[in-house]
């Protein structure tokens, strides 16, 4: 070979090798990538500690799993951009008012263009934490009382019932997740009275009514009913598929129109709001406090989020 000819297959070469560079970072460029930035939502926090346990309150343990959550899925995905709600005890952006941070949460999530939105939360049944003393009737007995004076005194019986006071306990325990009720329209008139061992927030401020009719808000709802609510459902199921597997109770996927799922029908993305487990029962309270629970929590809403995005991304897959 000459060197002109050995010098031409060089450069020949050295344009298919930035040939095949520039294949691989289009192919990157242009690959289905369905999850750019993640949001997630540590429910409650500040002057709103959300349902209270024994030991703990639904704010903190919603932060200690949210963080959690967020640092495995940054570790297993440092393609995706994870944005955090609150990151400490504050409520978004050191709002005061929770009803405002909300509203706070929605519009961090619109800001940063957000393709999902997970909000972690406990549940409690709205009676007491752990249990309650309540009395019951064991028996009767006789008791002597005297009616009338002087000589119409007469001794009388009378039956009284024996009481015995004993504790009940608050059992109800396991997961749900819930998605906006995409079939409603989210006008206050349709608002729908909270099942028992629902949210906490006040019921009608109205910071809590989505507006739609705005242009705007028409679109989302519009969007939120073709692809977001099947997103949102898919996604839903899998962390309650996962849940149930991890031998937890799960009531499965849950709709619900009013105030506590507000900030899933103001965010433009696919959004769920998994209720972690029941604060309000003694043993699921330590549970999800401790080092395991939490971290198994974590471990089931990422294998959710592994086969989300899987399936966000199979080839064959519609449902994008
Ligand atoms: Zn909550």
């Amino acid at each position: 070979m000459t060197k002109k000819i050995k010098t031409k297959l060089y450069i020949l070469a050295a344009a298919g090798c930035f040939l095949m560079f520039c294949q691989s970072i289009f192919a990157q460029g242009t690959s289905k990538s369905a999850l750019r930035t993640v949001i997630i939502d540590a429910g409650h926090g500040g002057r709103d500690p959300g349902a209270r346990g024994l030991i703990s309150t639904e704010a903190e343990v919603a932060l200690d799993i949210a963080l959690k959550l967020g640092k495995e899925l940054e570790r297993e995905y440092p393609e995706i951009k994870f944005v955090y709600t609150r990151t400490d005890h504050n409520l978004p952006r050191g709002e005061s008012d929770p009803n405002k941070a909300n509203r706070v949460r929605a519009e961090m999530a619109n800001e940063a263009k957000g393709d999902l939105f997970i909000s972690i939360h406990l549940n409690a049944t709205g009676q007491r934490a752990g249990g309650w003393y309540a009395k019951r009737i064991t028996g009767y007995k006789n008791k002597i009382v005297y009616t009338g004076t002087g000589k119409r005194r007469k001794k009388k019986y009378v039956k009284q019932p024996i009481y015995e006071s004993y504790y009940v306990k608050n059992t109800r325990v396991g997961t749900e997740t819930y998605i906006w009720a995409a079939d409603r329209s989210g006008s206050k008139s349709e608002y729908v009275p909270e099942e028992e061992g629902g949210e906490e927030e006040p019921v009608d401020d109205p910071h809590n009514v989505l507006d739609l009719t705005t242009p705007e808000a028409k679109i989302r709802a519009q969007l939120y009913t073709k692809y977001f609510f099947r997103n949102s459902a898919l996604l839903a199921q899998m962390v309650e598929e996962e849940f149930g597997n991890n031998g937890r109770k799960s009531y499965g996927v849950k709709q619900r129109n009013n105030k506590g799922i507000w900030v899933l029908q103001a965010t433009g993305m696919p959004s769920i709001l998994i209720e972690t487990g029941f604060i309000s029962n003694k043993e699921e309270e330590e549970y999800l406090n401790s080092e395991k629970g939490q971290q198994e929590v974590v471990e089931n809403i990422l294998n959710a989020f592994r086969r989300y995005k899987q399936e966000l991304e199979a080839p064959r897959s519609t449902s994008r």
